[in-house]
């Protein structure tokens, strides 16, 4: 088995342990975060069989994708993403874009893609530990700017939320953001919602638990 099989195989176990615990009919998605590895490293991966892949910056998962054009990798965009980057994100098709934070931003994505006669694939970001420092709506805020973004932006196709865990070793606070998004996931279910995106390096046995179906997973597959 190369390194990069290893490490799969490893990171699927442990999923495997907790999922069969928890929900035994759950497919659970695994994106490999690949911000911080060159892109023969995605290769090796690609070849160890990982398929979705995920970035967090619009120069970044340009990059890669050129470098890898002939690979019919599944591209995520996980980043932060600035207005004069719309652009050129939109014609790279990612697969899934996880960050889409806002009202705001959802309305002129939507611009954008009606200008070029696209759709794209979306999730809504929410900052379930209420930390200044992260992006997302307020999930007091989710359901009224999820059926929002449904109502005003016919380009986007909202499939989900995505929220960061929040940013603490105490585990019952993490364990209280996932619960707060997956709550949130389950009441906007008849929307039409299909993926709860939760669950990093640290804390995805925990975001698994409760009831993660997309899993972003940078170090804890490339180290
Ligand atoms: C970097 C990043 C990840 C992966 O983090 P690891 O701790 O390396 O697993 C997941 N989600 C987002 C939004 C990120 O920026």
């Amino acid at each position: 088995m190369s390194h990069y099989e290893t490490s799969l195989d490893a990171v699927f176990s442990r999923i495997e342990a907790v999922r069969a615990l928890t929900n035994e009919h759950q497919i659970i998605k695994l994106v490999a975060v690949s911000k911080s590895v060159e892109p023969h490293h995605v290769e090796a991966m690609y070849r160890a069989g990982q398929r979705a892949f995920g970035e967090n910056k619009v120069q970044e998962l340009s990059r890669k994708n050129v470098a890898l054009s002939t690979l019919p990798i599944e591209w995520h965009f996980i980043g932060r993403l600035q207005k004069n980057k719309i652009n050129q994100l939109i014609d790279l098709n990612p697969f899934l874009v996880h960050s889409c934070d806002s009202l705001a931003l959802a309305m002129e994505l939507d611009k954008r893609l009606h200008v070029k006669e696209k759709t794209l694939p979306v999730l809504l970001q929410v900052n379930s530990a209420k930390e200044e420092s992260k992006a997302g709506v307020l999930p007091e805020m989710a359901v009224e700017t999820y059926l929002a973004i449904q109502e005003t932006c016919p380009n986007l196709q909202l499939r989900g939320l995505m929220s960061i865990g929040a940013h603490t070793e105490d585990t019952t606070i993490i364990q209280d953001s996932f619960e707060t998004t997956y709550r949130l996931y389950e009441s906007l279910h008849k929307h039409g919602a299909k993926v709860c995106s939760m669950g990093m390096s640290n804390d995805f046995e925990l975001a698994v638990r409760c009831g993660s179906n997309m899993l972003r997973l940078g170090g804890v597959l490339f180290s």
